[in-house]
């Protein structure tokens, strides 16, 4: 066996007991409103506190619990962590917020999916409005027709619903039009692209999404110079390194709690 499968094998083994010895963590990105620099929401993304191997990101274990099946348990966990971490803050009286939820194409594919979002959202008594449920654009293209529906029945229930990493599968923007969408994320790889390849790509993202009356949140965003591009081109929300990198659920307590509080000082 390579090297490779050994380290695959090792972790897999490691993930099945992972959930019950309370290795995960999810750490927090805020999103931000372009023309206010208010924070209006925050992303919850899992990490994997592993007892040797130390933390591991996403990219490394999720694909990993696609294949095993485990994404099932752990994104209820997810799932519930993060709405009742967005219901504490509310609580604490800090400005609400909504939580973005990653939602792998496995949980929408469960039969009684929606019934455990609504179970969450009963236990942890957090408002539908606040919680926002991202599915990348592959997963969404991996069975259009099935998604569709789902959507459609997520809207009547008043829960939002963001296409992750926008722009990164199908070139054609057509299909968007017939889906009840709430958000585009456009991906990472345009915003940091250089300004005349961002120009046709975001701009047209923009200019569509508009007009079907979505909001555009861009992700990855790490200058000042991306930032300005995306304010002058109308984009609604951004969200990266330029503001904030995802921080564990105290910092992030004490982010929202400061800029509380120097909003205070200044509508006095
Ligand atoms: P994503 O949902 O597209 O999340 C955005 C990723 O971009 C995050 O990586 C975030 O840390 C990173 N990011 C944010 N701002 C910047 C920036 O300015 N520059 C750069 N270079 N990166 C930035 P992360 O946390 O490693 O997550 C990777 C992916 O793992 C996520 O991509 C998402 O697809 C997946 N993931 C994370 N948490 C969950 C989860 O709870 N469930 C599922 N199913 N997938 C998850
Ligand atoms: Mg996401
Ligand atoms: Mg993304
Ligand atoms: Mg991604």
């Amino acid at each position: 066996m390579t090297e490779q499968a050994i380290e695959k094998l090792e972790l897999e083994n490691d993930l099945h007991h992972a959930l019950a010895d309370q290795q995960f963590v999810l750490n927090y990105q805020p999103i931000l409103n372009v023309q206010t620099g208010d924070i209006i929401g925050v992303e919850a993304l899992i990490r994997w506190q592993h007892p040797v191997k130390g933390l591991i990101s996403p990219d490394n274990f999720i694909p990993l619990t696609e294949e095993t099946g485990l994404i099932i348990s752990i994104g209820e966990w997810v799932l519930e962590e993060a709405c009742a971490q967005n219901k504490a803050w509310q609580e604490m009286g800090l400005p609400p917020l909504f939580v973005a939820v990653n939602v792998s194409a496995h949980q929408f594919k469960q039969r009684d999916f929606m019934n455990k979002v609504e179970d969450v959202l009963n236990r942890t008594q957090l408002p539908s409005h606040f919680l926002e449920l991202e599915i990348t654009e592959s997963s969404l293209m991996s069975d259009l027709a099935y998604f569709k529906e789902l959507l459609f029945a997520f809207k009547r229930r008043g829960i939002s619903i963001s296409i992750d990493d926008f722009g990164t599968g199908y070139s054609s923007l057509s299909y968007i039009k017939d889906l009840p969408i709430d958000k585009l994320k456009i991906d990472k790889s345009f915003v940091q692209d250089e300004i005349d390849k961002k120009e046709t790509i975001i701009t047209s993202i923009i200019v569509m999404a508009k007009k079907l009356n979505m909001r555009v949140v861009a992700e990855g965003v790490e200058t000042k110079e991306q930032y300005l591009y995306l304010k002058n081109n109308q984009c609604d929300q951004v969200q990266g390194y330029y503001f904030s990198r995802p921080v564990d659920s105290a910092t992030m307590t004490q982010m929202l709690t400061k800029t509380k509080e120097q909003k205070e000082l200044t509508s006095a």
